[in-house]
């Protein structure tokens, strides 16, 4: 095989899905398994070592009695994608694949090591929040990226490699597959009722209340009726919108509230709980000609927090079925509890 530096993205035929095949491959003696390694001596997202990660995209101030920032964002380590460059779309024989643009980013979200925005307190939560949609508005104006992903991934078992508490955001050229079908779903809903999925969601989780795992002002928590996971919970503005970086002032607050709330409630049910969240905004909303013109109207951002409490086996990777240990209305009545 030759040598080169690959980093593309190569597109599956068959499911359209893309994936990223990353520059300097992994042998597979790269891939053991390997015990967590930093802890708060060696972490270098911890305040007081800035000058040793790359140049910071932005950061919060922690205010006026705090002589450090709040939160802090950095170029991811390893990016997946590379910010200069052009797409450059092209066929490989029968394939498809283009040059891997986007922006990684890390959002640390406390300047300490061991304390979590959830426990340090509103102020801080919302800080993150403000932090996850200045990078978002920001992301929006580069027309070569059509979405911005913004996910966490708590403990090991979930993926993450340090134990600082952080977030990560991608950015790509071309729209999740996971997401396609959110908006493919919503947009057919919409056609055939007029009316918003999501908003319909909320008024019938309301109604029959009993999946609700909390209610705020503005924002409402629950397990999902067809939930993939036992326990998994979204969290679900109660104001049609389609594109998260819209959330006001009130909405930061009220936000920072209830996430607070559920993963201090998921923590207390699952000591030691590794977990993924994510946010599932529109796609960057820049003028193109196979815009979805009924975005704004058929879609409705939200976040969803999957606990990672069992492995997935041969029988969810082959048919793509879930199997759910714990009904949602037992897992919501557990988390009500709480
Ligand atoms: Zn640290
Ligand atoms: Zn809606
Ligand atoms: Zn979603």
């Amino acid at each position: 095989m030759e040598k080169t530096d690959l980093h593309e993205l190569r597109k599956d035929p068959l499911l359209g899905r893309w994936v990223a095949v990353l520059g300097q491959p992994k042998a597979p003696s790269d891939y053991a398994i390997s015990p967590a390694t930093d802890n708060e001596g060696s972490c270098i997202l911890c305040a007081g070592r800035e000058k040793e990660t790359a140049a910071e995209i932005m950061s919060l101030s922690g205010g006026n009695e705090s002589k450090t920032w709040a939160t802090r964002v950095i170029p991811n380590f390893v990016p997946v994608f590379r910010v200069e460059g052009e797409l450059w779309r092209r066929g490989d024989g029968m394939y498809d694949k283009m040059n891997s643009i986007g922006a990684n980013e890390i959002i640390i979200e406390s300047p300490e090591h061991s304390v979590r925005p959830e426990d340090k307190g509103l102020d801080q939560m919302s800080k993150v929040i403000r932090t996850y949609r200045e990078r978002m508005i920001d992301l929006e104006k580069d027309p070569r990226l059509r979405y911005t992903l913004i996910y966490k991934n708590s403990g090991k078992e979930a993926g993450a490699v340090y134990s600082h508490p952080l977030s990560h955001l991608a950015s790509t050229p071309v729209i999740p597959k996971r997401v396609r079908e959110e908006l493919d779903g919503a947009k057919e809903y919409f056609a055939y009722k007029e009316r918003c999925i999501f908003c319909d969601i909320i008024r019938e989780e309301l109604r029959v209340g009993s999946r609700v795992i909390l209610e705020t002002r503005h924002f409402i928590s629950f397990c999902p009726y067809a939930s993939k996971f036992p326990f998994e919970s979204w969290i679900v503005p109660k104001r049609h919108c389609c594109a998260f970086q819209d959330i006001d002032r009130e909405e930061i607050e009220d936000l920072a509230l209830i996430l607070s709330s559920v993963l201090k409630k998921l923590r207390t049910a699952f000591p030691g709980l590794a977990f993924n969240y994510f946010i599932h905004s529109a796609p960057n909303r820049m003028p193109r000609k196979d815009h979805w013109h009924t975005l704004g109207e058929d879609f409705h951002w939200h976040m969803e927090i999957m606990p990672r409490l069992m492995r997935t086996s041969g029988f969810e990777w082959g048919s793509g079925f879930y199997i759910l240990p714990t009904s949602p209305e037992h897992a919501s009545k557990y988390l009500r509890e709480v």
